[in-house]
């Protein structure tokens, strides 16, 4: 059964989690008006750090502006709540969740609802299973397609957005496949469930562009920063679907999946059928940020 942590943030002030309830009308509920983030600390010889806190938030503030939703509070004071919610519960390698949702004030679309807002953590290991980290997934590509560009924005990071993700998701696991890979409506890849993609050609790195409806992902950019600080080229381009199956290596990443290596597409391996060196590279030179053996050059570590 899933258990709970003790306190969240809400509206303001730190609770007990039992009490940040919201009512059935409220309007995020009905049409997926809300806006979240997930972000990530981590323990380091330094102590506990929020990695790109701020750039996590900021992408919070962007995805309200898109809707209109007026966050009542100031990118320091989500901040603030991010790092209250991981001391209220005596944690340091959590998972943060912040969300500001249309709340109860309206009933149509364009209703000019109050903003509340919420952040929780809690303690999460590898998103897609113990042990995925090491040995990877094997992937199917989604029946169903990301939505097309100007019908719902892909670059707001919207709770709406997420219905497309849950039948990404849903189908995968369904079908006994770790994870689902979308393609854009133009037939392209676009990315996972809940991650962004990266495919090895020749040891360099090529990822699909957000112009193929997909969620610019802040690990995303970790991992092209990264590399190209480490003299590994990384191009972003469009890419057909089969290239999943020729390509080198294979991988997804976010926040929550961290980097997963994916070792089958639709059945068929990818390279050597198992996570591959550029892949293992970018693993160790990430999570190298957290043991100290990568140097944190870009301010990305953000004390709790
Ligand atoms: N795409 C989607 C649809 C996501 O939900 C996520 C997770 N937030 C990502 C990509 C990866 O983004 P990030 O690296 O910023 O977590």
């Amino acid at each position: 059964a899933q258990t709970y942590p003790d306190q969240i943030w809400h509206n303001g002030r730190i609770k007990p989690w039992a009490e940040a309830t919201v009512h059935v009308m409220a309007h995020a509920l009905h049409y997926g008006s809300s806006v979240f983030e997930g972000i990530r600390s981590y323990d380091t010889p330094n102590g506990a750090v929020i990695f790109r806190l701020t750039e996590h938030n900021k992408r919070l503030f962007n995805s309200a502006k898109i809707y209109d939703i007026q966050i009542p509070y100031t990118l320091d004071e989500i901040n603030a709540a991010c790092r209250a919610v991981i001391k209220a519960n005596g944690l340091s390698k959590a998972y943060l969740r912040p969300v500001a949702y249309r709340g109860l004030g309206g009933f149509g679309l364009s209703a000019e609802t109050p903003t509340d807002v919420a952040v929780a953590a809690w303690q999460m290991g590898p998103y897609l299973g113990a042990g995925v980290l090491e040995q990877g997934i094997d992937a199917c590509v989604s029946s169903w397609q990301r939505f097309a560009p100007n019908t719902i924005p892909a670059g707001a990071k919207a709770g709406g957005n997420y219905l497309s993700g849950q039948l990404v998701a849903r189908e995968a696991r369904r079908l006994g496949f770790g994870e689902g890979i979308a393609l854009a409506s133009t037939g392209l890849l676009s990315e996972g469930a809940g991650e962004n993609l990266f495919l090895v050609f020749d040891g360099a790195l090529h990822t699909t562009p957000v112009s193929a409806a997909l969620l610019n992902g802040i690990t995303r950019n970790t991992l092209i920063t990264l590399a190209r600080a480490n003299g590994i080229e990384v191009v972003e381009r469009d890419i057909p679907r089969e290239y999943l199956y020729l390509c080198d290596e294979l991988f997804m990443c976010g926040t929550a999946a961290e980097i997963t290596p994916i070792r089958s597409v639709d059945g068929k391996p990818v390279g050597a059928g198992k996570p591959g060196p550029v892949t293992q590279r970018m693993q160790e030179l990430f999570f190298g940020l957290f043991s100290g053996k990568t140097k944190d050059q870009w301010g990305w570590l953000e004390p709790v």
